[in-house]
């Protein structure tokens, strides 16, 4: 019989405001405009701490959540390559650019794959889903395995 490796998982909610544009988009998300992002943080690890948790809900608060309201929350969120952004960066050098079109898939695979793992480094714990409330009828994610 084969045996199962589980890991446990805690989801973090957060909240943020930010503008950006899809680039090239077919309609109107190609202009600037801006969301109420919820992001759920999925975190997971393969053993629990001394407690009996993943970790201290207020780790991820102090870590992921102020990372979000840091560097994302009231900012314009560009692609790298969006033929605006040199413009608009020295009007508003508050843009901030990541180097995908940034749609919610994109914004949710940028934590995971290059920002939570600087994040976390030195605990057991990683960032594996974000999934991305666009708005209150659209919703979308990235993960990785663990
Ligand atoms: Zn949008």
């Amino acid at each position: 019989m084969k045996s199962v490796m589980g890991n446990y998982q805690i989801v973090r909610k957060h909240e943020i405001h930010c503008g950006h544009r899809v680039y090239q988009h077919e309609n109107k998300c190609n202009n600037l405009h801006g969301h109420s992002y919820i992001f759920h943080l999925k975190c997971v690890s393969k053993d629990l701490d001394s407690l009996g948790r993943v970790i201290d809900f207020a780790v991820i608060k102090d870590i992921v959540c102020k990372w979000l309201d840091d560097n994302w929350d009231h900012k314009m969120i560009l692609w790298e390559d969006d033929p605006m952004l040199p413009e608009l960066s020295k009007l508003d050098p508050s843009v901030v650019s990541i180097p995908y079109n940034p749609t919610a898939e994109n914004l949710a695979r940028h934590l995971v794959e290059n920002i939570a793992p600087t994040l976390f480094v030195g605990l057991p714990i990683s960032l594996t889903e974000v999934n991305i409330e666009e708005t209150s009828k659209c919703s979308a994610s990235y993960a990785i395995s663990n």
